[in-house]
């Protein structure tokens, strides 16, 4: 089978600065015991079980980080690549907990912007998923000034002054097509917001390579865990964008025969989390497919 590698694909900054802060943490024979990240480091979970190797424990459940973080009493705390609120900062430090942060450049960006926005009393419509960590800790530095909205929806029962202090910023993994439809909707409710969009630019380039790459290809295969937001915005974007059959897949174990069978080309993406060996795999199995 033809298979069109999609470029660039797979690891983003970030998850690479992720996990090598947690690896380095966990290989320091000084870092207190035990070490805990509150989460998943990034959301893939061969990642997970590569930590869990280095003695390194993932809290992971549906709960939120100031509820994870309650479970730790000693040791050391990761913060994950998502970023978290000051207010569970500031409990990890209470408890004592020897504090490490890999939250990634473009997610303090979005940090930043918010912290400075609310000192000048903007209120803030936050673009992003409900339940995801990254909106948790944007909205944690101004949670009387962040309004988060999810989708059109949303918008409508928001109830909001029309002043000219309203800004909106966005979590960093969004698809940049259902972005800009509802950043339009919302500067038709308030047309004095200050845009600031946040989608980060390897998210972009991943999402615009997904777009624009996959050529004849008959079928789209990404690479990822379910549970990551930039993966699943990837498979939203060769769906609706480029109309083409799309399977999120978790490793080449997940290739069904009727997902192949008759087909010419395939092409291949991956998610920013995910392993390069894992997408390594799935191009060979695909190459030498034949039917
Ligand atoms: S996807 Fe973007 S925001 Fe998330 S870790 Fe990677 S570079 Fe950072």
């Amino acid at each position: 089978m033809k298979v069109i590698s999609v470029t660039p694909r797979g690891y983003c900054h970030g998850v690479v600065n992720a996990v090598e802060i947690a690896k380095k943490t966990a290989s320091n024979p000084d870092t207190p015991r035990p070490i805990y990240i509150l989460g998943q480091l990034v959301h893939n979970h061969y990642i997970v079980e590569e930590l869990e190797k280095y003695g390194v424990i993932s809290l992971e459940n549906s709960s939120s980080r100031a509820e994870l973080l309650a479970d730790i009493s000693k040791g050391t705390v990761i913060f994950t690549a998502h970023g978290v609120s000051p207010q569970v900062k500031e409990a990890a430090k209470a408890k004592g907990l020897n504090c490490v942060d890999t939250t990634c450049s473009d997610v303090e960006k979005t940090h930043l912007l918010i912290k400075e926005l609310a000192a000048k009393d903007f209120d803030i419509i936050y673009i992003g998923k409900k339940g995801h960590p990254e909106p948790e800790g944007c909205i944690g530095e101004a949670p009387n000034h962040v309004f988060l909205i999810q989708d059109e929806k949303d918008l409508e029962f928001l109830v909001l002054p029309q002043t000219e202090r309203l800004a909106l910023t966005t979590q960093t993994t969004l698809s940049r097509w259902d972005t800009s439809a509802l950043v339009e909707k919302v500067k038709q409710k308030y047309p004095n917001i200050k845009i600031h969009v946040d989608i980060c630019l390897a998210t972009q380039q991943r999402q615009d390579a997904a777009a624009t790459q996959t050529g004849d290809a008959e079928v789209v295969f990404v690479v990822g865990d379910i549970h990551s937001s930039n993966t699943n915005r990837l498979a939203e974007v060769v769906r609706n964008q480029v109309h083409k059959t799309v399977y999120l897949i978790d490793s080449v174990n997940d290739i069904k025969p009727e997902m192949v069978s008759g087909k010419k080309t395939a092409a291949v993406t991956s998610g920013a989390s995910t392993p390069t060996n894992v997408t390594r795999e799935v191009i060979k199995y695909l190459e030498g497919y034949s039917d």
